[in-house]
């Protein structure tokens, strides 16, 4: 039985079980369809930083511990069943609440782990590695909506939200897309018309990650004009709201067990004690909480990549071909070598712009950057990941299948990668 060595040579696996590295190949095929999700450990690549810009090395490896046990036990091994099935697994929440998993930002006052962009980083790569699916589920219900009501909302909405949200008794989802504004979500449709104390609002929100199973929702509707940043609201919705339903759900390529729905707004009359801030402030806020929504989807890359790495690490060196492991060509040990120098980028990245989050800098530009390159390095890393494994990395008894095809989300949600370059290039340019 192998170890894997930290850069400092001790050995993790007497600390964490987990980066123990059990079969070899030719057992695979002795167990089972879908066995090979339990013989490759999760692992880290070399990952165990020196520093964690400005947070104490040892905590994070805590979190990081309980992240990666937590995923390995509960999440592990029902991965590719939930995958073909297509079922988001809500109870799952309760359980992850139980572990501040699904408040981690959230002050303890309101429920929350009360933890730092650092250890959010930390345990979504940690999920990530095992399933992007619960990843994105996480992302989304900690930056998205408990996110939106953390940094705007009124504290009588933060008493009655925010602590149901952070412990998981609640599912969170954050509607911005409509089916013909993705990009452009200046142009949106879904309306919210005054009348008396109420706002009736029509339309209807596409993509929204727990659009059938989240109990409340954050939706950013037009109340005022067409392009006018400041003719944006933001209300909260609860599940149950008369006018309030669920639509089509998506069959999606990857990320199959995050669910994916439709919310339809039709004659949906909501209290204006439900808005967000003022009348008007949806946009700007909406773009904020984007900026640190983006980190995670860079954390989430980071994780597949990561998972996909360190399967091709494995498999490169134990896969013999004409007499010699595959890893002695050099074809073979460049792509290693390709891919571990891009998952280091896309975490310093990533930390870089989660220490600028937890310091209250600016950090639009920088948050945009490591979501786009760790996005663009998942999709790179996975796809050589399966050439790597060969005919076998084509397969869903290999966790680089599903790698691969999970990875393409990062690049399109919470604005593709063609978006991250124009917010770069437009901040990089006008400085
Ligand atoms: C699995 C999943 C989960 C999601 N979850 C949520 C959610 O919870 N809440 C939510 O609100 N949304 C969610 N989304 C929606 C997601 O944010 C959008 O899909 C994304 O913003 C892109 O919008 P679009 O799909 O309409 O693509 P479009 O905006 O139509 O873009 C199509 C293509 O054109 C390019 N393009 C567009 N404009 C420009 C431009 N100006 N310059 C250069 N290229 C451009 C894009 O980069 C892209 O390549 C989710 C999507 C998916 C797939």
């Amino acid at each position: 039985m192998q170890t894997m060595n930290t850069p400092y040579g001790s050995p993790l696996f007497t600390i964490f079980p987990s980066f123990k590295i059990h079969q070899c190949p030719e057992q695979f095929w002795a167990l089972g369809p879908f066995r090979p999700w339990f013989t490759f450990a999760t692992t880290s690549t070399r990952m165990t930083y020196p520093y964690y810009f400005g947070s104490n090395t040892d905590d994070l490896e805590m979190v990081r511990a309980s992240a990666r046990e937590f995923a390995e036990t509960h999440i592990k091994p029902h991965v590719m069943e939930w995958d073909e099935s297509q079922h988001f697994p809500a109870h799952l929440f309760k359980k992850m609440g139980e572990m501040g998993f699904t408040g981690v930002l959230v002050p303890e006052q309101y429920g929350g782990a009360g933890l730092n962009y650092q250890a959010y980083i930390t345990i979504i790569e940690e999920i990530a590695q095992v399933c992007g699916s619960i990843g994105l589920s996480t992302a989304a219900h900690n930056s998205l909506c408990t996110g939106h009501i953390m940094y705007f909302a009124s504290e009588v909405q933060k008493q009655k939200y925010l602590t149901k949200l952070a412990s998981g008794e609640w599912i969170g989802a954050w509607g911005l897309t409509e089916p013909n504004t993705g990009s452009d979500a200046l142009r949106m449709k879904c309306v919210a018309v005054k009348d008396g104390d109420y706002y009736v609002i029509n339309g209807t929100k596409c993509w929204i990650t727990h659009g059938i199973s989240g109990h409340v929702a954050v939706v950013l509707v037009r109340t005022g004009e067409l392009l006018d940043s400041r003719g944006i609201s933001a209300f909260i919705i609860e599940k149950g709201t008369p006018g309030f339903t669920s639509g089509k759900k998506e069959n999606k390529l990857g990320m199959r067990a995050s669910e994916t729905a439709e919310l339809i707004f039709d004659n949906c009359r909501i209290h204006k004690d439900q808005l967000i801030g003022k009348e008007g402030e949806g946009f700007i806020q909406a773009m904020k909480v984007l900026d640190g929504g983006r980190i995670s989807i860079a954390a989430l890359s980071l994780g597949i990549a990561k998972g996909a790495y360190a399967a091709s690490l494995k498999y490169a060196k134990e896969r013999q071909q004409f007499g010699k492991p595959i890893s002695s060509y050099q074809a073979i040990a460049f792509k290693l070598a390709d891919m571990a120098t891009k998952i280091e980028a896309s975490e310093l990245l990533t930390r870089q712009a989660g220490y600028l989050k937890d310091a209250g800098k600016p950090m639009t530009t920088e948050s945009a950057m490591a979501k786009y390159f760790a996005s663009e390095t998942a999709v790179e890393v996975s796809t050589d990941a399966v050439q790597v494994h060969g005919g076998y990395g084509y397969t869903k008894d290999f966790p680089v299948e599903k790698h691969y095809r999970d990875s393409k989300l990062c690049t399109i949600g919470e604005g593709t990668s063609e978006i991250q370059k124009l917010v770069i290039s437009r901040n990089i340019l006008r400085d």
